[in-house]
């Protein structure tokens, strides 16, 4: 490492006192720019905290909404960028002249889910109940997860509905429970009075996991242990899933088979739950629940005379939302090009679940206003170099991608619909959450680093000029922490950069930690470490101008990573 970087600095400085037309230009930089590496990156001093305080202010405000994908607060968002790159000069490359990649998400709405109970005599089937859930109505069952499948079966009872052989427990066993819904205490009793009952790691999700997949059971219907107050409170918080497009996705991508889990996890109101029971009222339920923790190993399903139907009603909204990029010509007859791609996320979650103190609105200031006000300042620094008649070899492109938060969607949508080339894509430099400090620096005081996904891992060349860039800008501890293509958490496929990766574009992704915030409405503008940030950013920019004017693009030459993208 430490003689390539040698080898690297040398370079980059007799490239610089090679290329004769720098220093004359200077008093007539608009016919003929130049391309001198030492005096663009001397343009990082224009990367400031006023600046990247004055835009994150505006973009991580209320009165964004939290940026969600195809949303009012996104599309402002979207519109205050473009017009912070109209006002550098910038060149729009988006559709029709603008700086907008317009393109559409298909989504589903949840608009009811229609409840029927029936009692079953004598192959008879009554109607006893028949409820809705919507946005305005309230129904004696929660769907709580999955349901997108039309559900009906027979109701049988399975106490916890956990299997666990080690502790004599076979809720699940002794009765066919296919096509059946499997009513159960929502809670699994793991401790009881220091004692383990239930193998914590049967968790909601194995039990789920047990019934329908191995059982082939219709769904859960889980029994809370609440009184009817708290369950109409449920109730009530839920219905805004009624009124939100989710689980967005790119059509162009879709395999045509719905996504999602189909079979049920659905909540039931423990009044009913009791008339299923055949039990009297709220106190023989919970004395039935006690019962089946003293006796767990002396339990076997049983059938209660009950079927229930649930049918789910939704739409197919499409929903417009648009990725915004602006386009700095390289100076280089032969190298313009090619261009080095800067990404961030400017969506976020938008208005959601309250937190404690109210709040509903999720700034997002770090995720990703942080990596976003970022690119602008590398941006405006770009083009005050322009207007000075500076200018890198190579182009730039500045990218601020929509639907990150759904799923990486508006760099899988750039990235299979380029406005220049992959194949003369050189790099892609990437940012998300760049503006506070994660809690393993925190204790050590160290402010000043960034993690950095991609670079070694792909290209030695890239992780080189990222090393001598740094020394040069912002000098933070670059840590390779969570750099490795053998992470369980697999990072490098977890934010945009992994769509260029995945088409063999070495990245670079900077990253300071997750936090407390996190996806929280408290991710505000105030919480934000602008003057670590400012450094980080100049490493970026530096990074840019360095890449962007050396001769010959970094290759990827990390062998594993190249099968890993093979495979993909
Ligand atoms: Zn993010």
């Amino acid at each position: 490492m430490k003689v390539r970087l040698v080898t690297l600095v040398l370079l980059i400085t007799f490239g610089c006192s090679s290329s004769r037309d720098s220093a004359t230009t200077d008093s007539n930089s608009v016919s003929k720019p130049s391309t001198n590496t030492e005096t663009l990156i001397s343009y990082q001093d224009r990367i400031t905290v006023p600046y990247l305080r004055t835009h994150l202010s505006v973009l991580a405000a209320d009165s964004m909404e939290g940026r969600e994908t195809g949303t009012r607060g996104q599309i402002m968002a979207a519109e205050y960028l473009a017009g912070q790159y109209r006002s550098m000069g910038l060149k729009p490359v988006g559709d029709n002249g603008t700086y907008y990649q317009n393109f559409d998400l298909s989504a589903t709405k949840r608009d009811s889910t229609v409840f029927k109970t029936y009692k079953v005599e004598d192959g008879e089937k009554e109607l006893i109940e028949r409820s809705v859930e919507s946005l305005d109505k309230m129904a004696s069952y929660i769907r709580s997860y999955g349901g997108s499948d039309s559900l009906s079966g027979e109701i049988v009872f399975a106490g916890f509905g956990v299997n666990d052989p080690a502790n004599n427990i076979a809720h699940l066993e002794g009765l066919n429970l296919s096509g059946k819904w499997v009513l159960v205490f929502e809670e699994i009793p793991h401790v009881v009075d220091g004692d383990t009952l239930v193998n914590p790691a049967i968790d909601g999700r194995r039990r789920l996991a047990s019934a329908v997949n191995q059982k082939g059971a219709e769904g859960l219907l889980l029994i809370p242990d609440m009184n009817r107050a708290e369950f109409q409170d449920l109730a009530k918080r839920v219905q805004p899933m009624y009124s939100e497009p989710s689980s967005l996705s790119l059509d162009y991508l879709n395999s045509g088979s719905s996504s999602g889990f189909s079979k049920g996890y659905t909540v039931i109101n423990p009044e009913l739950a009791t008339k299923i029971l055949d039990l009297k009222g709220p106190k023989d339920l919970d004395s039935l629940r006690a019962n089946l923790v003293d006796n767990i190993s002396n339990f076997s399903p049983r059938t209660t005379g009950y079927m229930l139907s649930q049918t789910p009603y939704s739409s197919k909204p499409k929903v417009e939302t648009e990725n915004v990029l602006a386009f700095l010509e390289g100076g280089d007859p032969k190298l313009k090009d090619e261009v080095v791609v800067l990404t961030s996320h400017y969506d976020h979650v938008g208005i959601g679940r309250p937190d404690s103190t109210g709040d509903r609105i999720y700034n997002g200031a770090d995720d990703d206003g942080s990596g976003t006000v970022a690119i602008l300042n590398i941006a405006r620094a770009f083009t005050e170099a322009r207007e000075n008649g500076y200018v890198p070899k190579r182009s730039i492109l500045f990218l601020n991608v929509t639907g990150e938060e759904k799923g990486l969607l508006g760099s899988r949508y750039y990235s299979d619909h380029p406005v220049i080339p992959i194949e003369k894509t050189v790099a892609n430099i990437n940012t998300d959450m760049i503006g506070r400090i994660d809690a393993r620096h925190e204790k050590m005081g160290q402010e000043n680093y960034s993690y950095i996904i991609g670079g070694k891992i792909i290209s030695s060349q890239l992780d080189s000029l990222l090393e001598v860039a740094n020394k040069q800008s912002g000098n933070i501890e670059l840590s390779s922490r969570y750099n490795d293509l053998k992470d369980p958490n697999r990072f490098y496929r977890r934010s945009d950069h992994w769509n260029f990766g995945r088409l063999g574009v070495p990245f670079v992704f900077f990253f300071t930690g997750v936090h407390e915030d996190y996806h929280r409405p408290s991710d505000e503008v105030h919480k934000i470490r602008f003057e670590k940030m400012a450094k980080i950013a100049k490493t970026m920019y530096a990074t840019t101008v360095l890449i962007a004017n050396t001769d010959k693009a970094p290759e990827v030459d990390n062998q594993e990573f190249i099968e890993i993208t093979r495979d993909d």
